[in-house]
């Protein structure tokens, strides 16, 4: 066991609106959403960041990039989405368990603002 939100929100100790799961992955929208469609796709596995995996990652990284696209679909996303990960502090992460956020149906902007 241990403290993490969303190893919390993946065994459903805490409350999550859920979007899919299966053996290894799990998603869910975000509580914060930034755009009508908003969710995340974690591992149940819990890796801090990007910045903790390694080659026995390989796989279950593939399989949440193959995921996605069928998720956005899912979620009514079939003009397209962004997807993003935030990786350590120095990339703006918050919650320190591996993450894609996927969003979209709304005006998104520009990636980086330019200013
Ligand atoms: P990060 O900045 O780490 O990439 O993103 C963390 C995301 O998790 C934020 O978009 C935030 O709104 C979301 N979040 C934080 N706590 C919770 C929670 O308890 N439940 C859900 N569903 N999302 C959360
Ligand atoms: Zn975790």
């Amino acid at each position: 066991m241990n403290d993490c939100i969303f190893c919390k929100i993946a065994r459903g100790e805490i409350p999550g609106k859920k979007v899919y799961e299966d053996e290894e992955l799990f998603a869910f929208h975000d509580i914060n959403p930034v755009a009508p469609v908003h969710f995340m796709l974690i591992p149940k596995l819990h890796v801090a960041s990007l910045m903790e995996v390694d080659n026995s990652h390989a796989a279950l990284l593939g399989k949440m990039l193959v995921l996605a696209p069928k998720l956005a679909k899912e979620q009514g996303l079939n003009n397209g989405f962004r997807t993003v990960i935030n990786t350590g502090k120095g990339g703006g992460q918050e919650v320190f368990h591996l993450h894609i956020h996927i969003i979209g149906g709304g005006n998104i902007p520009p990636m980086v603002r330019r200013d």
